[in-house]
């Protein structure tokens, strides 16, 4: 509309038109440096450039010249646009790379910083021991042996020789599940009659270490869950005499060449007959202190030679085999070993006793 009657209505001369064009430029150009953002500078461009722009608006009356004039005007407004472009295009640069530090200084990383320490684990002390008692055994030629910890009452009590109603069945409180023949073992001992019944009548040499489950008071003395390793010889002519020097050679790799040992009679069910050693106090010498109670003795182990009749629910006959069976809690050897006072700090999960080992 402003096109027709504008160029109709009064034609402007090559004069008015040329420094109409040096006024754009000018106006163009004026505080372009002082734009801040990318924005502004690409409104600006429009509204000089753009298709209904300022420059487009002054060149739609070239019309209104003559031949020679109107080639003199554009080229001279080719010349102008070419200036506000490239100005522009400065403007922007500039803009970006002021943003771009600007970028850099806030995002900047201190590599002469220290890194943040990554906690390293370890292994838990009662592992620790388990492992190391494994290594010793593995040394003397018993192979390991891993069990199940979800046992039938056939497995954890009939078949070691304690029936229903012995009263050795009183000592292990158990964890029953809702089927009362199956319930979580109280012993590794149900291995033994598991590694009896797949090897028979082949020699055995085996330990069988894992988790075993009593429901107990938990106290600083006793505890929900432990460890217990087991250990099992079975093979022709094997004495109480193997069983006293096998584990006298344990007792001397675990806790020293010079340890002496003594064996008390005891009594357990599945082995006759039966005894407990007993290690010389390493914190007196035998002389007598707080952690040995005054005797001068630790007890570690109870062991004994296999019991007939559990012998021959492994698949042995008792008249031609024997064997000896022992076992050892890894956590108490652990407690005698570092004077840990309470059981319960085992699987406490507290790191600051954790950290210690
Ligand atoms: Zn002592």
């Amino acid at each position: 509309m402003a096109k027709g009657q504008g160029s109709q209505a009064e034609k402007m001369p090559k004069a008015a038109q040329e420094a109409r064009l040096t006024e754009i430029e000018r106006v163009a150009l004026d505080g372009l440096g002082d734009l801040r953002d990318l924005e502004a500078v690409a409104e600006r461009a429009q509204t000089f450039l753009g298709r209904n722009g300022e420059m487009n608006r002054a060149l739609e009356h070239l019309v209104d010249l003559p031949r020679e004039e109107r080639a003199e005007v554009g080229r001279r407004a080719n010349e102008v646009k070419g200036r506000l472009e490239h100005a522009f295009a400065a403007q922007r640069e500039a803009i970006e790379a002021r943003l771009l530090e600007g970028h850099l200084r806030e995002e900047a990383v201190d590599v002469s910083l220290p890194g943040r320490p990554i906690g390293r684990g370890r292994v838990h002390p009662a592992n620790r021991t388990l492992r190391q008692i494994a290594d010793i055994w593995a040394e003397m030629g018993f192979a390991i042996y891993l069990s199940r910890e979800v046992e039938t009452d056939e497995f954890n009590f009939g078949l070691l020789n304690m029936p229903p109603h012995h009263p050795a069945r009183d000592q292990w409180d158990t964890f029953y599940t809702t089927d009362p023949q199956v319930l979580l073992r109280t012993h590794t001992s149900p291995g033994q009659i598991h590694v009896m019944r797949q090897r028979a009548p082949a020699p055995i040499r085996v330990v069988l270490p894992g988790m075993c489950y009593r429901y107990e008071q938990v106290t600083a003395r006793s505890e929900i869950q432990f460890n217990q390793v087991e250990g099992l010889a079975v093979g022709q002519r094997i004495t109480f005499a193997d069983l006293k020097g096998t584990l006298t050679a344990f007792a001397r790799r675990l806790f020293g060449a010079q340890v002496a040992t003594r064996f008390r009679a005891a009594h357990f069910p599945f082995t006759e007959p039966s005894a407990e050693m007993d290690i010389e106090c390493f914190v007196c010498g035998g002389v007598g202190c707080v952690v040995c109670k005054g005797t001068g003795w630790l007890e570690v182990l109870g062991c004994g030679m296999v019991h007939p009749t559990v012998l021959a629910n492994g698949g042995y006959d008792p008249t031609r085999f024997s064997g000896f069976a022992f076992g050892m809690g890894p956590e108490r050897l652990t407690m005698l070993k570092h004077r840990i006072e309470d059981i319960r700090y085992f699987w406490g999960n507290d790191l600051r006793f954790l950290e210690q080992f």
